[in-house]
C-alpha cells in the first residue's frame, strides 16, 4: 500500500468544557495507522463514512463516564466500510468487496453467558465495543471480527449505513423496552441526534412529540426539531419542564399536549442528572420513562414519588442484531429521514467536525473516511 492512511486519535483525557476556547486537540490527534497482522476470524475493511457519535465527544473531552477507555485509542463505532481482505479461519457468507456496518458490541459468546445466550451481545458483561475496546472507524482502515459484520441491505447508501448503529439503538429503546404506542404523549429530553432520532421513531409510531433543549439548542437542533414539526421546549432552572408542562404546552393544532401536566413516556437522552431528576415528577402514574443517555455522576431519584406513582424507570443499552435489521429498514422506507440529520465532513475536516459536534453546531456529523 502506497498510500499513508490516518485515524483519529484519543491519547489524553483532560477535561475539555464545551465553548472554553479550549481544542479538543490538546486531547486528540489525526496519526498514521498500521494495519495489525490479521488474526484468526478477523477482516480489514476500507471505512466508507464514520459517524461521530455523543460517546466519542464524551469522550474526547474526557468527561469521567468514558475514563475507562485505554489511550491512545482510534475511535469510532458507527461506520460503513468494504470489506479488503479477509484474514484466517471461517467468516460464514463475508467476502471481499462486501459493504456493510459493524455491531457496535461483540459479546463473549459463550454458552454459559446469560445475555450471549439469547443474542443480546448488548448485555453481555465482557461485550467489546468498537472503537472503545480496540481501534475502530475513525481509521481509514479498520481491521475487526467478521462476526460483528451486518451488509447493508440493497438501496441503503454508505452514509445511511453509517446512521444504523445509532438509530438501532432507539429501535430497541422505544420498540423493544418501552413498547411505545399510538395515541401517547412523549417528552424526549435533549435534542442531540439520540433526541431527534428518538423523536422521529416516537412519532412514526403514533405518538404525539414534544422535544426539550437547552439556549444554546435555539439556533440549530430546537431549531430542526420544529422544522421536523415536533413542539419544542427551550427549558433552563428558571423554566423547567415541569414548569411549562402546567403552564399548559399545546400541539399546533392549539390541543394541550399532555394530561395534568403529564405525559405517558418520556425518553431521557440528555446525561443531564438533574433532567432525569425531574422526569419522574412528569410521566403520570404507570407511565414509562426510558434511559438511553448516561451520566458522569449518580442521579438523585425521590423513590418514595416513585412508589407512589408507579412508575418504570427503563435503562436501555445499545442494541442487537435484530435492531440493526430494523432501523435499515426504517431508513430505507424513508420512516427515518437521514438526510434531514447528516452533516456531511471530508477527512480532512475530521478535528472540524470533532469540534462542531462537540459544540452543538451540527445534528450527525458524518466523515467521508477515504
Ligand atoms: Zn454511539
Ligand atoms: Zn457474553
Amino acid at each position: 500500500m502506497t498510500k499513508k492512511i490516518h485515524g483519529f486519535c484519543l491519547q489524553k483525557k483532560e477535561r475539555i468544557y464545551p465553548n472554553s476556547g479550549v481544542s479538543v486537540t490538546n486531547n486528540t490527534a489525526v496519526v498514521p495507522i498500521e494495519i495489525p497482522q490479521l488474526k484468526e476470524g478477523e477482516i480489514l475493511a476500507k471505512t466508507l463514512y464514520t459517524g461521530i457519535c455523543g460517546s466519542d465527544t464524551s469522550a474526547a473531552i474526557g468527561k469521567a463516564n468514558f475514563d475507562w477507555v485505554e489511550r491512545p485509542r482510534i475511535i469510532g463505532h458507527e461506520f460503513s466500510a468494504e470489506v479488503l481482505e479477509l484474514g484466517p479461519g471461517d467468516h460464514g457468507d463475508v467476502k471481499v468487496g462486501d459493504i456493510f456496518t459493524p455491531l457496535a458490541m461483540l459479546g463473549c459468546q459463550k454458552e454459559a453467558c446469560p445475555a450471549c445466550s439469547v443474542s443480546k451481545w448488548n448485555l453481555c458483561a465482557e461485550k467489546e465495543i468498537i472503537g472503545f475496546h480496540r481501534n475502530g472507524g475513525f481509521g481509514q482502515r479498520v481491521v475487526l471480527e467478521s462476526d460483528r459484520v451486518v451488509h447493508l441491505l440493497d438501496g441503503l447508501s454508505p452514509v445511511q449505513g453509517a446512521l444504523v448503529e445509532p438509530l438501532s439503538i432507539i429501535t430497541n429503546a422505544l420498540y423493544t423496552k418501552c413498547n411505545i404506542k399510538p395515541g401517547q404523549d412523549v417528552v424526549v429530553t435533549g435534542c442531540g441526534i439520540i433526541g431527534l432520532m428518538s423523536a422521529e421513531v416516537a412519532r412514526a409510531a403514533g405518538a404525539r412529540v414534544a422535544v426539550t433543549g437547552i439556549a444554546q439548542d435555539r439556533n440549530i437542533r430546537l431549531k430542526k426539531a420544529k422544522d421536523r414539526g415536533f413542539i419544542t421546549l427551550e427549558v433552563s432552572p428558571e423554566n423547567t419542564l415541569r414548569q411549562q408542562l402546567k403552564a399548559g404546552v399545546f400541539d399546533a393544532n392549539g390541543v394541550a399536549f399532555g394530561q395534568q401536566a403529564k405525559v405517558d413516556l418520556l425518553i431521557e437522552c440528555s446525561g443531564v442528572a438533574d433532567v432525569l431528576t425531574e422526569a419522574i415528577g412528569v410521566v403520570r402514574p404507570e407511565g414509562d420513562i426510558c434511559v438511553i443517555a448516561t451520566y458522569g455522576q449518580d442521579v438523585a431519584i425521590n423513590a418514595t414519588h416513585l412508589t407512589r406513582t408507579s412508575l418504570n424507570i427503563k435503562g436501555s443499552m445499545g442494541s442487537c442484531r435484530t435492531d440493526y435489521l430494523v432501523a435499515m429498514k426504517l431508513m430505507l422506507t424513508g420512516v427515518f429521514p437521514a438526510e434531514h440529520y447528516t452533516d456531511q465532513y471530508n477527512f480532512n475536516e475530521l478535528t472540524q467536525a470533532f469540534e462542531d459536534s462537540i459544540t452543538a453546531k451540527n445534528m450527525k456529523a458524518v466523515v467521508k473516511m477515504n
